[in-house]
């Protein structure tokens, strides 16, 4: 039985041996562990539970205050369907406690509403994420190729069924793929497995999953405008809708598939470019420096506002504004 060969390790959302999970610590780290190193989401998930200890005061929290603590992390629209999905908890006065009723709020799919069901309230379900979806496929020799591999694997660990201590058995899954049978160079010499393992038995692990060959991501070209005054510059709340949704940066024209020759906007001088690689596309941004002289008069948009760098830390800025911001020196 392969549940009772794993073993599960400590990390600050991880309740102790024989405690209860926190509902609220658990589905913090899972929505932040979405597209994110554990090392990484540590010290975010430590900032937030100091600054919010409670699901209660994580509920009173503004979004820009939440934006602001989860910049760097990326893919923001996590951040606001988090708060929107506790603001509903919050207000039903009750953590929704399976998989079925989990996956109806905001932001909560398949794998994390399993995660939660299984870690904190017992359900006996198993969240596959990639590193299940690995380990699955090297232990059985699966070779159907991504993304239907998904699929399988999901009707094979319905299968193997989560056994008596699911959480346990859902973590120590996730840490035996992410410690052990990593995608490069798996340590089956210190695999608690290996003896189970038909990929290893048949030394066809290292190329599993089947991986179809990868297309390469479309690339997208814009101009980002850096207007100065006097050791200002201007920046702009980003729309509540879309990409980057919500956030501040400095203004940018629309992001297009082709390179448009931009004309120049007043006295805009000294291109550079930024690269920032998006799950969908690769995009540059041409930066225009326009220099705002005394004699001319700027009528601000509603959302927009005039800040030094120092002012700028206390806006959630994407990384693609901050690679911006690095190269300023006002
Ligand atoms: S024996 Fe190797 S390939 Fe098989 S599960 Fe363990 S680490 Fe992965």
């Amino acid at each position: 039985d392969l549940r009772l060969l794993l073993v599960v390790r400590t990390l600050p959302w991880r309740a102790l041996p024989g405690a209860i999970a926190n509902p609220y610590y658990v589905y913090l780290s899972e929505v932040m562990l979405q597209q994110t190193t554990v090392p990484t989401v540590i010290s975010y998930f430590n900032r937030f539970i100091t600054k919010w200890p409670t699901i209660e005061a994580f509920s009173r929290a503004t979004l820009d205050e939440i934006l602001l603590e989860w910049q760097g992390l990326g893919y923001y629209s996590r951040a606001k369907n988090l708060k929107l999905a506790i603001e509903k908890i919050i207000k039903e006065n009750r953590f929704p406690q399976s998989h079925e009723a989990l996956i109806h709020y905001p932001g909560i799919g398949d794998y994390t509403s399993k995660a939660i069901a299984s870690i904190c309230f017992d359900q006996p379900v198993l969240p596959v994420d990639g590193n299940v979806i690995r380990v699955f496929a090297r232990i059985f020799n699966i070779s159907t190729p991504l993304p239907a591999l998904k699929k399988e694997i999901i009707i094979k660990a319905e299968q193997v069924g989560a056994g008596k201590r699911p959480g346990d058995f859902a973590q120590a899954l996730m840490d035996l793929g992410s410690l052990i049978c990593k995608p490069k160079n798996p340590k089956c010499d210190e695999c608690p497995l290996m003896s189970l393992c038909d990929g290893y038995k048949n030394k066809t692990y290292q190329s599993l999953p089947v991986r179809l060959e990868k297309i390469n991501k479309p690339m997208r070209y814009g101009t980002a405008y850096v207007i100065q005054n006097h050791g200002q510059i201007i920046i702009e709340k980003r729309s509540d809708k879309g990409l980057l949704a919500n956030l501040w940066g400095v203004p940018t024209s629309g992001w297009n598939l082709f390179l448009k020759d931009e004309k120049k906007i007043g006295n805009a001088q000294d291109k550079e470019r930024v690269k920032h690689v998006f799950t969908h596309f690769t995009l540059y941004l041409d930066i225009h420096y326009i220099k705002i002289f005394p004699c001319e008069v700027v009528k601000l948009k509603s959302n927009q506002k005039f800040v030094t760098l120092d002012e700028i830390q206390n806006y959630a800025l994407p990384t693609l504004m901050k690679k911006i911001v690095q190269k300023l020196d006002l």
